[in-house]
């Protein structure tokens, strides 16, 4: 059985959705990871997960979507950066057009922190119109996970912990000759408790937070592996889940 949307047809498709109420969407972004990483790290990572999820699962996964919430780093070039509004406006019409064939739960595959906030957003919007999407991020997941696996200057945005997932799932595109620890400059006017609307590029030269030279393939195959069997249980859980269950509703 097929678990690629995008390599079904439709026959296929209808099969498939005539038994089943949910599916998976991976989501990312283009935007730069410092000087070894490919631009692409962000959906590329997010995708393995979903595929390698629906794989395990029998869960139809959608093709990714690649341009997330990036204007942050829109200073580095080849960052593509869409709006939080227009961002939302398609992975809703994404998953509307998912409720037409009767999906009402879809689990949502982030690989860009920068994306949260708009699909948050989304999933109470979306929930009020009888569809349940969840958001998985691997990250956060790892940190639960692996504790002790990375230092917390490895665990931020292109750090040895990103890098480890890229050298695990696309070697290829990774150049560890390039790869760099970088402090991060604080800013003239921070003081503790404030907020400044800040890019990357004042933060860091290179566009690496913290450090990169630590990564390793054996270490992101342990991380993709831990992260991958927690969505897994999810997605059984939800799968199962009736959505009467999931809907939002006056209180008893
Ligand atoms: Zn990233």
């Amino acid at each position: 059985m097929k678990v690629l949307l995008h390599e079904m047809s439709w026959p296929e498709a209808k099969e498939y959705f005539a038994d089943n109420d949910i599916a998976i969407l991976p989501v990312g972004s283009n935007e730069q990871h410092g000087h070894a990483n490919p631009l692409g790290t962000d959906h590329l990572i997010a995708k393995s997960i979903a595929v390698e999820t629906a794989n395990r699962t029998g869960v139809v996964c959608l093709q990714v979507v690649p341009f997330g919430v990036s204007s942050h780093h829109k200073q580095f070039w080849g960052t593509i950066f869409i709006s939080p509004k227009t961002f939302k406006a398609y992975v809703k019409e994404t998953c509307l057009s998912l409720e037409y064939f009767g999906v009402r739960k879809i689990v949502v595959v982030n690989g860009h922190g920068g994306n949260l906030a708009a699909l948050s957003e989304l999933g109470r919007e979306l929930r009020e119109e009888g569809v349940f999407l969840s958001v998985f991020q691997w990250w956060p997941a790892a940190l639960k996970l692996l504790p002790n696996f990375f230092v917390p200057d490895e665990r931020r945005h292109a750090g040895a912990e990103e890098t480890s997932m890229n050298l695990a799932l696309h070697p290829e595109l990774v150049n560890m000759t390039k790869a760099l620890n970088e402090e991060l400059s604080r800013h003239v006017l921070q003081v503790e408790g404030l907020t400044l609307p800040l890019s990357t590029v004042d933060e860091t030269k290179s566009g690496v937070y913290g450090k990169q030279s630590t990564a390793s393939a054996e270490k992101g195959k342990e991380v993709f592996e831990s992260v991958v069997n927690e969505l897994v249980k999810h997605v059984f859980l939800l799968k199962k889940a009736r959505i009467e269950d999931l809907a939002q509703k006056p209180k008893a």
